[in-house]
Parts: C-alpha cells; structure tokens; sequence
C-alpha cells in the first residue's frame, strides 16, 4: 500500500464517535492509506477552559497535517463560547465550503427525484464575521463584511470546480437589490469572472426568489455559489429536500489545510444509541479521499456505499417500508458497506474520480489601488430626546463649518429633511456630514473638530462611519428615501 498519509482526526460530541468510527472502519477496510493522529475539541475542551474548544495541542496537529476530519461538535448553550468551526474555518483559511447534495431515488424518499445540486459555499466573511456591538439602550449591530479577494477566491473556486466535475451551470444568490454595495460586490465579480468561462452557463437570482426556486426545483440548478450566511442556510435545506441531512458530507477548502466533515450536527437526543446514520461524515471522508489524491479508493468507498443504499440497507432516519430491506444501526450500516467493497450500484449510477485531479485551488488577483478621497462622515448618535427636528436644530447650530448636516436616517430611512411622522424611530441615529457642496474633499481633521463640538454641545455619539469616494464612485449607500 501507498504511504499512509498522517491526518487529523476529531470524534466529536454527541453521535460523533459513533458515526467516525463507522467511517474510519470502513475507510481502513477500503485501504485508504490513511493513518489518524486523534485529538479531542469540543464540549469537554471548552468545560476545561478553553473558549474556543480546541488546545494548542490539536492546532499543532492540524498545521501538521494539513487534513481534518471532523465529527460534529456540541457548542455549549449562553455566551462565551465561540462556534468551533467558525473559528476553525477562519483560521485555517478554509474559504470554500462545498456541499453536494444529490436524492437517491428510488431508494431514499425525495419530492425532488433526479436532485443534484452542489453548493459552494463562502466559508469566511460575511455576517460571520462576528464582529457585534450593543450600540444603544434598543439597537444592537452585527457587521457583514465582504472583500473583493473573498469573492474572487469563492466565485473561481466554484467555476474552477464546474469545469472539473462536468457541470453546466453556476448560479449566484446575493440580495444586490438592498444591500447594493456588499451583496452588490460579490454579484460584480461573479459577472466578471463568469465571462473568463465560456464553456459554464452563469446565472443570478436574488436570494429570496432563487430560494424558493431551489425548495420547489432544485432540478433547475446545478452548481450554486452564496455568501456564508446564504450558503449555511439553503445547504441544509438542500440537503433535507435531496433526503436527509444526514446523508451529505461537507469540504472545507483553503490554500494550505482543508477539513471534511458531515453538515449536520452532533443529534445529542441520538447519542450513544448506535442509531445515527454515518453516511454525512463518510460521504465527507470520500471528498477527503479524493483531495488527498486517493481517487480509487474514494471510489470503493463511494460505490460500496451507493450500493448499500440501493439494496434498502437502511438506518432509522432514512428506513422507509416497503422501500428499505433492513433496518440497520450505526455500525450495522458501516458493516453492510465493508460487506459490499469492491461492488458498484446497479441502478445508481457508480463514481469514477479523475487520477491527479485533487480540486481547484485558486488564488485571488491583484488590482491597482483606487484613489480614495475622504468627503463626509456619517456621525451616530445615541438620542432619546425628542422629536427628529429637535436634534436636527441641535445638530446645525453646531457650527462645523465647512462640514454641515445633510441627512439624518434612523436605521436607514430618511427622517430629516422631509421625514414622514408614520415611520418608527428607535435611540440610534445615523447623522451625515458633507462639505456644502457633496462630494467635496473633507479633511480627517475636519471630521475630529466636528466630533468636538457634537460631544461638547452634549450629544453622545457612539460611532462614525467615513465617507469615501474611490476613483470618484461613492463608497457609500444613500438613505432610503434619500
Ligand atoms: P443536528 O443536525 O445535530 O440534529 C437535528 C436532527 O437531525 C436530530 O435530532 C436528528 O433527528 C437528525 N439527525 C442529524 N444528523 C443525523 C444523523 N447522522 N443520523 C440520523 N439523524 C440525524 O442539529 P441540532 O440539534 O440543531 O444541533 C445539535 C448540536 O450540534 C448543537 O450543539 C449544534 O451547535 C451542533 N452543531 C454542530 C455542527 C458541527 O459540528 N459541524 C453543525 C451543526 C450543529
């Protein structure tokens, strides 16, 4: 056999240790020339101190390695405790989760006969960036954050994994229509990348319509590629309407380290019952597999595993009378697809994966630097005083010459000049700041001595938001209404 290549592995909380060592049993039976070095994170790690989950130790290990398999975690309930995966993925670098979720019919019951959708998933910004802030008495913030680099790497890793996996299509999701300059960026360098790939039929909808789409006809889509926060919610839904979403396994891509793991969770109320369907993790481990440059072996176990599927051997939650033959537990499962090594479906169609092809791997590319020129300064305030006017005579008899009042929204619409009495304001307001004639350039110092007269006239600000231009284009949305 082939050096076995050192890889990281976790059995996790819950029915995790069940379901990794139904695969690592299977993937040793397979011969992948693999050889495990097992740590331990999740819930006993953090009960021991750590707040992250994870030890030095096991970073140490995963550096080492390069290559994680990892059983679902625990995250312990009320603050304090970060998400592992979270912290994992954006450690690591890991910017492309990729989640093929395909039905098994006949033999798994589906509404959605023939499915085969993977989704490309951005693994390492967006909301889940994590940066949050109680800003006032009633208003909290999280900050969505997007690169173009982020969106460059995902969007080609997605059109780079089309072209190798004899896809047609690749779709965007973003909601452009609102939020213009975030969701907008990775609409922007979806468009100009898919123009590099003639061959790849591109296609956007907005998240909310391209979801329903999905739920009502995922056989209308091919590959997606989302944001984080889009891509985490419609996998799982996905992956439940293709049949279980115990049956998908999940890679999570980056330059240097990649992890493999199932996407759903850790199932306490399962645990310890050898009840817990392994095939998510397993179908992990054949992505794994694969990476690793082991494409015959990823095969065995795939094909042995579509033909246990086939021949109705089934766990609890996909067993369905007069469908499955056999009602089997977690390690009953992982026997039946040893038993069948070697063996290819016969209805399903079998897996071949491409010698020497271990996945795209991208980089981002370089741009010029824009000119960047400061022209206002969005200035919030935590205000519970009295009427929008009220504050806005406060406001412009500030004197903050050449910079003078232009806007004022709360939570974003426009409530001064001309505001509506209708529209619900809350303490938090956003109070725009401009030369007299927009666009004009505005100095940091400016900004400083206006933020001066704001805390000395005794309004309490809680944070700014400069206003740029790049290369003369805003780099800033307007108010709604504005
Ligand atoms: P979950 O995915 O663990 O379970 C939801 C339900 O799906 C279960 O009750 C079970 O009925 C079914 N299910 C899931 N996996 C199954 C399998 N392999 N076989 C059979 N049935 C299965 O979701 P949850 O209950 O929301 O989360 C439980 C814990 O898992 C939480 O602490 C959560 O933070 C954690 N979690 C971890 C990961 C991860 O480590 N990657 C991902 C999601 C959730």
């Amino acid at each position: 056999m082939a050096n076995r290549v050192p890889i990281t592995v976790a059995r996790g909380d819950g029915i995790g240790p069940e379901i990794m060592d139904a695969t690592i049993a299977i993937l040793q039976e397979a011969g992948a020339a693999i050889e495990p070095q097992f740590v331990e994170i999740g819930e006993a790690v953090y009960k021991a101190g750590h707040s992250a989950g994870i030890t030095p130790a096991t970073w140490d290990s995963l550096r080492a390695t390069k290559v994680f398999l990892k059983a679902p975690i625990t995250t312990p309930q009320g603050g304090g405790f970060k998400s592992l995966n979270v912290t994992i993925r954006k450690t690591l670098g890991l910017y492309a989760n990729v989640r093929p979720c395909r039905s098994y019919d006949p033999f798994i019951r589906t509404r959605h006969a023939g499915m085969d959708v993977v989704i490309v998933r951005e693994n390492e910004e967006d909301l889940y960036a994590g940066i949050e802030h109680r800003q006032t008495d009633e208003v909290y913030q999280c900050l969505k954050l997007i690169s173009r680099p982020g969106c460059e790497k995902i969007v080609r890793y997605a059109f780079e994994y089309a072209v190798r996996n004899g896809r047609k299509k690749v779709t965007c999701f973003t909601k452009d229509n609102i939020m213009k300059l975030t969701d907008g960026l990775f609409h922007k360098v979806f468009d100009e990348i898919a123009a590099e790939y003639p061959g790849i039929e591109n296609e956007h909808w907005i998240v909310d319509i391209g979801a329903a789409k999905l739920a009502d006809t995922p056989s209308a889509f091919d590959v997606i590629v989302m944001p984080n926060l889009y891509g985490d919610v419609l996998s799982d839904v996905a992956a439940q309407i293709a049949g279980s979403v115990g049956l998908a396994g999940s890679a999570n891509i980056g330059p240097i380290c990649a992890m493999f793991e199932a996407i759903h969770g850790s199932a306490p109320r399962r645990a310890g019952q050898d009840l817990a369907n392994p095939s998510g993790l397993l179908l992990g481990a054949v992505m794994m597999l694969v990476h690793l440059g082991q494409p015959e072996a990823a095969a065995r176990v795939h094909n042995a595993w579509l033909r246990t599927i086939e021949e109705g051997i089934h766990t609890y939650d996909i067993f369905q009378d007069g469908v499955s033959k056999q009602k089997v537990g977690t390690s009953g499962f992982a026997k039946a697809v040893i038993a069948r090594l070697g063996k290819t479906p016969e209805v399903l169609a079998p897996v071949h994966y491409l010698a020497g092809d271990t996945g795209p791997q991208v980089r981002p590319a370089t741009h010029t630097r824009a000119r960047k020129d400061l022209v206002g300064v969005d200035v919030f305030l935590h205000w519970r005083d009295g009427a929008t006017e009220v504050l806005a005579n406060r406001l412009c008899a500030l004197d903050a010459a050449p910079l003078k009042l232009v806007m004022i929204t709360n939570r974003g619409v426009k409530v001064w000049p001309g505001g509506l009495p209708e529209t619900f304001c809350t303490d938090h307001w956003r109070c725009r700041f401009q030369a007299a004639n927009p666009g004009d350039p505005v100095s940091p110092r400016q900004v400083i001595a206006l933020l001066d007269r704001v805390e000395k006239a005794g309004l309490d600000f809680i944070k700014t938001e400069h206003l740029y231009n790049f290369d003369g284009e805003p780099g800033y949305s307007l108010g709604q209404g504005q």
